[in-house]
């Protein structure tokens, strides 16, 4: 039994990192493509961000393997497989409280861990990527990885969803946070300028976090950024910042933010 469990995290962290891998990848090669120079230059960052998602992986999954080990041996969590179990305009509904819970949890813990002993105990492994890349999408310090896995695992205890509706939550989840990070914006500007970038998040929203930090802390949504008064609009792009700058804003603390 303790075995089947060991396995269950060891199987989970593997498809964690193998998927961060695969996405990362896949942006990554795009970011190629259609921004050849992108990255240029910065294939130290880049080992350190698959450094710290790799093991942010073995952290995520834990929690993950353990809660996917007791569904399946006995019965724990509200995940069901029988489409029929719940009426179908719960899917769309139960995908969207999962992503606002999830958007709230990283709301308040991201904002927290701006606090100057916080952000140098744990966030600024995260900030370390100026700017960041595709391949940052997990690049968190241990124990902001710890306060990143447990949130799903918790929910699905709390919040019945079918499996597939999980999974799509679980892809949302993935493309955002590689798609966040990657250093352009790949939705049209309809979207991300017009009614529905009001209050959804893109790599627009991410950048300026990035660059500016104290201010658009939301992960999927711009609720709580702006109720807070922490929303301070969209970034913008700077595709080929000379490396001598990087390397000049890479000695620095948090800017203006030092104590
Ligand atoms: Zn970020
Ligand atoms: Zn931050």
């Amino acid at each position: 039994m303790l075995l089947a469990a060991i396995l269950s995290v060891v199987a989970m962290t593997l498809i964690v990192g193998l998927r961060y891998l695969i996405v990362s990848g896949a942006f990554a090669f795009a970011t190629g493509r259609r921004h050849p120079g992108l990255y240029a230059g910065r294939r130290a960052q880049i080992a350190r961000e698959i450094g710290w998602s790799l093991a942010s992986a073995a952290i995520y999954g834990i929690p993950a393997g353990i809660v996917a080990w007791g569904w399946r041996e006995h019965g724990w969590t509200r995940i069901y497989e029988d489409a029929g179990a719940m009426p179908l305009w719960w899917w769309p509904v139960s995908i969207l409280l999962y992503l606002l819970a999830h958007d709230t949890w990283f709301y308040w813990t991201h904002r927290a861990m701006h606090a100057p002993r916080l952000f140098r105990i744990a966030h600024a492994v995260h900030h370390a990527s100026r700017p960041p890349t595709a391949w940052a999408a997990m690049s968190f310090h241990p124990w902001e990885a710890i306060t990143g896995a447990l949130l799903i695992p918790a929910l699905v205890f709390l919040i019945p969803i079918h499996v597939a509706a999980l999974g799509v939550v679980l892809a949302i989840m993935t493309i955002m946070g590689v798609t966040n990070h990657m250093g352009w914006e790949m939705f049209p500007a309809w979207l991300v300028h017009g009614p529905m970038g009001r209050w959804l998040i893109t790599a627009s929203h991410h950048q300026r976090h990035h660059r500016d930090y104290r201010c658009n802390y939301g992960l999927y949504f711009r609720f709580w950024d702006r109720l807070c008064g922490t929303d301070k609009g969209l970034g913008s792009f700077a595709p080929h910042v000379p490396r001598a700058a990087r390397a000049h804003a890479a000695a620095g603390g948090e800017p203006g933010h030092a104590a």
